[in-house]
């Protein structure tokens, strides 16, 4: 077994490799293509980053492609985004157009891999037009949908239904996300990767000296939230939250750290709206980060005594699980995957308003034998359920499934 192999099984278990092994034996050599619409910043990338390796490192010959467009590209994915999450907004035929127009210019780079390739994963809505495009494809095609799409807008459903139907199947993070479409939908929530500069251990020299370069008082309790700057993010709230633990726990600190998605046109005007709130309060810090800061978010969750993801709607919510493997209770929005996650009372608290996030982020500071335990219990409860071994096996188990529909029972080799 190579070096990486062991270096899971180390983590996750060596049942969990073996299985990995069998379910791709049958792959060896086949063609794998992810398409998504972002190299950095985001969930879907920070998968993609370390999933893709794992992949090649079993043998299946997988790449990832990724899409781009014009400013009028994003403005519209961003306003679909928007919508299958709920907002009731009107997307311009113009828009329209420039969605049509940039998957097509895009097709016509990608077709020969992707009518080419054995398995193709298309990564939310951006790039879901082109299996339409591709109309010569012989692989199996599956729509991954990210988005907490419980709740989505009809008239942009009913649009981006129209290309996702023909897939072969699709999945989501949550039975709640399903929609009406005439293929199977499975259901396989995401994962971070134990190895990753992002979750990794590391040594408390790296550590401790994030308090320095953030101007962070070590002595002090520290509240943080990584984040997107975006409005389901619900920074505002964070902010709202932390000024009430400081009339009962004047000593606290609140990071919020952040930065953008190249796919993700309205970041900076929520990140002005984030200054105006947090004014002059020398505790607030808001951290504008490069797209390769993992190491630096890591030791940040590391020396955050809570950690907070106080999202409106949140598809998943990576950084939940990335807190909550570092031994961090999460106090997290009611809402989509982060209710898979944060099991209430066990593994963090579930909360529905800035007051609430309050009231549990006092609780826990006045009782730190809690809060070690239930930063224990977070991290186990990651490592049973949201690593990317588990992950990568659904996906594979899902591709297996869809080679062999004929038959009632399929066999591992
Ligand atoms: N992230 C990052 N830098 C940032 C903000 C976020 O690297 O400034 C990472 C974060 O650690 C997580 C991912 O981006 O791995 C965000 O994923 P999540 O599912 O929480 O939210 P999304 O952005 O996909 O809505």
């Amino acid at each position: 077994m190579s070096d990486l192999l062991e270096a899971y099984a180390r983590v996750a278990g060596q049942d969990a490799v073996d299985q990995l092994q069998q379910l791709s034996a049958p792959m060896k050599g086949a063609k794998f293509v992810h398409v998504n619409s972002t190299r950095v910043g985001g969930g879907v990338a920070e998968i993609l980053m370390k999933m893709v390796p794992l992949m090649n490192e079993l043998g299946i010959d997988t790449s990832w492609e990724v899409i781009t467009g014009e400013d009028k590209f994003y403005q519209c994915t961003k306003s679909m985004h928007n919508a299958l999450q709920g907002d009731q907004v009107h997307i311009s035929e113009d828009l329209l157009k420039a969605y049509e127009e940039t998957n097509s210019r895009n097709a016509d780079l990608l077709r020969p891999a992707l009518e080419n390739a054995d398995y193709v994963i298309i990564h939310d809505p951006q790039p879901a037009p082109l299996l339409k495009l591709c109309p010569n494809r012989k692989g199996k095609w599956v729509w991954r949908c990210h988005i907490d799409a419980s709740n989505p807008h009809p008239p942009v459903w009913n649009y981006l239904s129209g290309y996702v139907q023909d897939y072969d199947a699709s999945f989501f993070s949550l039975a709640d996300f399903a929609q009406q479409l005439p293929h199977t939908q499975y259901l396989i929530p995401p994962s971070i990767d134990p190895l990753s500069d992002k979750n990794m251990e590391l040594s408390q020299a790296e550590i401790d000296s994030t308090y320095e370069e953030f101007n962070l008082d070590p002595k002090r309790p520290i509240m943080l939230q990584v984040s997107r700057y975006d409005r389901f993010k619900d920074p505002l709230g964070v902010i709202e939250a932390y000024k009430l633990t400081k009339q009962s726990i004047p000593e606290i600190q609140l990071v919020l750290a952040g930065g953008g998605a190249t796919d993700d046109p309205e970041g900076e005007e929520v990140l002005k709206e984030v200054r105006g709130s947090a004014g002059k309060d020398t505790d607030i810090h808001i951290l504008l980060l490069p797209s390769d800061a993992h190491k630096t978010i890591n030791a940040l969750q590391r020396v955050s005594d809570i950690v907070l993801q106080k999202s409106l709607k949140e598809g998943f919510g990576l950084t939940v699980t990335e807190a909550m493997w570092k031994g961090k209770p999460v106090i997290g929005g009611n809402t989509g995957g982060i209710r898979l996650q944060i099991i209430n009372h066990h593994t963090g608290f579930l909360v529905d308003s800035p007051q609430g996030a309050a009231l549990r982020i006092q609780q826990l500071l006045q009782d730190p034998e809690k809060l070690r335990e239930m930063g224990i219990q977070a991290k186990e409860y990651v490592r049973e359920n949201f690593l990317n071994t588990r992950h990568l096996r659904e996906i594979l188990s899902l591709f297996t499934a869809l080679d062999n529909k004929s038959k009632n029972i399929i066999k591992p080799s």
